[in-house]
């Protein structure tokens, strides 16, 4: 998946060979799964499904059809805000080798529009089979680590392990409680500088960031930014970093892309179970104030375990957004891991 993977896990020091086991078979969980998933290898399953768009049906493994089945259900949610059918506008911007980015002509991204949307997949569960149509190219880049790292939990659960933590390229999970029976402790960063603005205590769940300072070129004086508003073809602006805390790491991924897309809490607020932080500059689209002043904003989730789980190391004043719904409107935005 080209990036870092770290898994720790909390065992009584007799039970050491176990704990060499449990850390070998979470490894194996994660190799598989990014020999199904990545778009990086020439031999990967989605490879080959994207390879095979126009020419009729394809044969899929149990965890991509999974996995293709839980985007679905955060495209719908977010109105199409997430999709990973992305990929070709993700090609046009160069965001896979993000040294050769530029901004595409106009026309291309109109042409290339054509081609992006759920309606040009179609998945059949029960025969396990999905089709692509002509151009349509699948990405799993914004939900594959938080299904990767639900599936080491899976496994970490069944070997009985009491505590761990999952950490695959910045979206955590963790399983029990930290030693001293206390929360953990999740660092989180400052989008512009090398360091961390602040921490969010993790009970349980999950946590996933998605910011604007990874995977990115500069041009004209702006930042263009690996997530890309698949309606209007253009990376997302204006919002520096999305957090989301969930019961496990396949929604806070999928959902922290989804919400950073929104551009918003809206989407959060609404949803049972699930926590937002967004990070954007104080006051954006005013020429006055300078972009290096965060604005934060967090979501209040009544039945979310961590009641305020977000602490600025500067920032004293986060605003909370409070939603006023009534909590038997919340909508279900978990996606339930078939497993
Ligand atoms: P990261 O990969 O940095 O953890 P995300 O989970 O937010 O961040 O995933 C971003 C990746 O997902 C992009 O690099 C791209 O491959 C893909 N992507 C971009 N825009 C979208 C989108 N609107 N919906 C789904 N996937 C997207
Ligand atoms: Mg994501």
């Amino acid at each position: 998946m080209g990036t870092t993977f770290d898994v720790t896990v909390y065992r009584p020091s007799t039970e050491s060979a176990s704990a060499d086991v449990d850390l070998e078979s979470a490894f194996d969980v994660v190799r598989k799964i990014d020999q199904l998933m990545s778009l990086y290898r020439d031999d990967s399953e989605l490879t080959a499904l994207n390879k095979g768009a126009g020419g009729g049906e394809t044969k899929i493994s149990a965890p991509l059809a999974d996995i293709l089945q839980a985007s679905v259900f955060y495209t719908r949610l977010s109105d199409g805000a997430f999709d990973v059918t992305v990929q070709p506008l993700v090609d046009l911007w160069g965001f896979y080798r993000v040294a050769n980015a530029a901004i595409p002509p106009e026309g291309e991204i109109k042409k290339t529009l054509e081609t992006v949307g759920m309606d040009h997949l179609s998945l059949d569960k029960s025969a396990r089979t999905a089709t692509l149509d002509a151009g349509a190219k699948i990405d799993l880049g914004a939900i594959a680590k938080g299904y990767a790292i639900d599936r080491v939990i899976a496994v970490l659960r069944e070997r009985s392990v009491p505590a761990a933590l999952v950490n695959l390229g910045g979206t955590v999970r963790v399983l029990g409680k930290a030693p001293g029976h206390r929360p953990w402790i999740i660092g989180i960063r400052h989008p512009r500088e090398n360091r961390l603005i602040g921490e969010v205590r993790l009970e349980r769940g999950a946590i996933s960031t998605s910011g604007d300072y990874d995977r990115y070129f500069e041009a004209d004086g702006q930042r263009y930014s690996h997530i890309i508003d698949p309606r209007s073809g253009q990376p997302v602006q204006g919002v520096y970093a999305m957090t989301v805390l969930a019961p496990n790491a396949t929604t806070a991924d999928a959902l922290s892309t989804a919400a950073f897309v929104a551009d918003g809490l809206d989407l959060l607020v609404e949803c049972r179970n699930v926590s937002g932080l967004k990070i954007e500059p104080q006051n954006s689209g005013d020429q006055g104030t300078s972009p290096d002043t965060l604005l934060f904003t967090v979501t209040s989730e009544p039945d979310f375990p961590v009641r305020a789980p977000f602490t600025s190391y500067e920032h004293p004043s986060v605003h909370p957004l409070i939603s006023t719904i009534d909590h038997s409107a919340y909508r279900d935005c978990v996606w339930q891991i078939d497993h």
